[in-house]
């Protein structure tokens, strides 16, 4: 690696003209100089102290960051793999907050497990809830302001979006519940502190709940003490079609569905290094807080540097193996590996790019609190400014300033 990245400092000096015999430093620009490509005396490099080979090999870009990496960034990479779940008979659920992850300030994430029939309970909150379902077959339920309630069966791939403060329910269905990955629009939400109408119901006088239900203070008797958050039930999920005449309301149904399906996702592009497709409220009309993406690179392929010039990007990592590297004003630069089940936060406008460094496809998620999906790519820009401009501020041939990719590509080679 180190004599590698040498010979093509080397070369690449050694093919520039004279006004570029700064070139001696492509590759490892900083002042002073970091990176194990610089280091002379190997010894330099080696680490001695206690180690968690586990943990520590996960992370090549922090072992061993590239040479245009500038250290002092905030972290930008986490994992669900380091949450503890909170397990309840029915299933489980994990999260990572702005607790856990200070950066990520407009989205708190919940990795969520309901076996078969496990139900998660009757609750609200004050955040927007989207969800992708990432396993099995899940049953949401939820009511509108205008009393006009929805129930719907969902799948691996679709998604759901319950805004702030509209009261819901989750079940996993047969025959092996499911798994979900919920995104709130604000980082300090948490999972763990719903309101939960076992929890109300508790806690409001048994002649309160006689006078508000119509019925005599008996009929409360044997209502729970505690909340249930999670449970098992005993008793199958009905036919969708049964459960949608019991809560049919006379105000009818929501005028826009609160889930949106994979098949519906609208493809945004499409080249041979992958695809990216959208579900926002351009299309998923309801999300009016969450916009997001699927990303699918294949080998070989890269998620082409770019930014979003209206919101922090937090992104889920479904499938594969990728490399991200985020740049910051300073200059500076940090860069991350990332694995199924990983998250990452890049901040408004802070350029970076996504690389498949795996052999097989990598498939992840960008999410973000906006109402719609925005992206300005480097490789457009450029190639439409001056082009005498961008030769000179370069030091490039205008010749190969006219061959950069055009037209948001996304995903390169086009
Ligand atoms: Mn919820
Ligand atoms: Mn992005």
């Amino acid at each position: 690696m180190l004599s590698r990245r040498n010979i093509l400092a080397t070369a690449a000096a050694g093919a520039m003209s004279a006004a570029t015999a700064r070139a001696a430093s492509f590759g490892d620009p900083d002042q002073p100089a970091e990176g194990a490509v610089i280091v002379t005396k190997p010894k330099a490099l080696t680490d001695a102290g206690p180690q968690d080979p586990g943990l520590a090999g996960n992370e090549p870009a922090f072992q061993n960051p590239p040479a245009t990496d500038v250290n002092g960034m905030p972290q930008f990479w986490t994992s669900f793999n380091l949450a503890p779940k909170r397990i309840q008979n029915g299933g489980w659920a994990r999260q990572i907050t702005s607790d856990d992850f200070k950066i990520s300030s407009t989205i708190s994430g919940v990795n969520m497990r309901l076996g078969p029939n496990g139900v998660r309970e009757l609750h609200w909150h004050q955040q927007a809830e989207w969800a992708v379902v990432t396993y099995g077959n899940c049953r949401i339920t939820i009511i509108d302001q205008d009393g006009r309630p929805q129930v719907a069966d969902v799948t691996e791939g679709d998604l759901w979006y319950f805004p702030a403060g509209l009261p819901h329910s989750l079940q996993g269905l047969d025959p092996d519940g499911t798994e979900f990955v919920i995104a709130f629009d604000n980082g300090d939400s948490s999972e763990f502190n719903t309101l939960l109408v076992t929890d109300w119901l508790a806690h409001t006088p048994p002649e309160v709940l006689a006078k508000n239900f119509s019925l005599p203070i008996d009929a409360f008797k044997n209502i729970p003490l505690h909340n249930k958050w999670i449970y098992q039930s005993n008793v199958p999920a009905p036919p969708l079609a049964t459960v949608e005449a019991q809560i049919a309301a006379a105000a009818g149904k929501p005028p826009n569905p609160y889930i949106f399906r994979r098949a519906d996702f609208k493809p945004l592009a499409d080249t041979k290094s992958g695809s990216v497709r959208l579900a926002d409220s351009t299309n998923f009309l309801v999300s009016k807080t969450i916009a997001a993406t699927v990303v699918t690179i294949k080998p070989g392929g890269l998620r082409d540097m770019h930014w979003h010039p209206n919101a922090d990007e937090w992104n889920y990592w479904i499938k594969g193996e990728g490399r991200v590297t985020v740049f910051n004003t300073g200059p500076q630069a940090i860069t991350a590996n990332f694995h199924p089940g990983d998250i990452g936060y890049v901040k408004k406008a802070l350029g970076h790019y996504v690389e498949n460094t795996g052999d097989t496809d990598l498939v992840y998620m960008e999410v973000f609190r906006a109402d719609r999906f925005e992206e300005v790519s480097l490789s457009d820009w450029l190639a439409h400014s001056p082009i005498d401009m961008v030769a000179e501020t370069l030091n490039i041939d205008p010749g190969l300033i006219a061959q950069f990719p055009k037209n948001r590509p996304d995903l390169v080679p086009v």
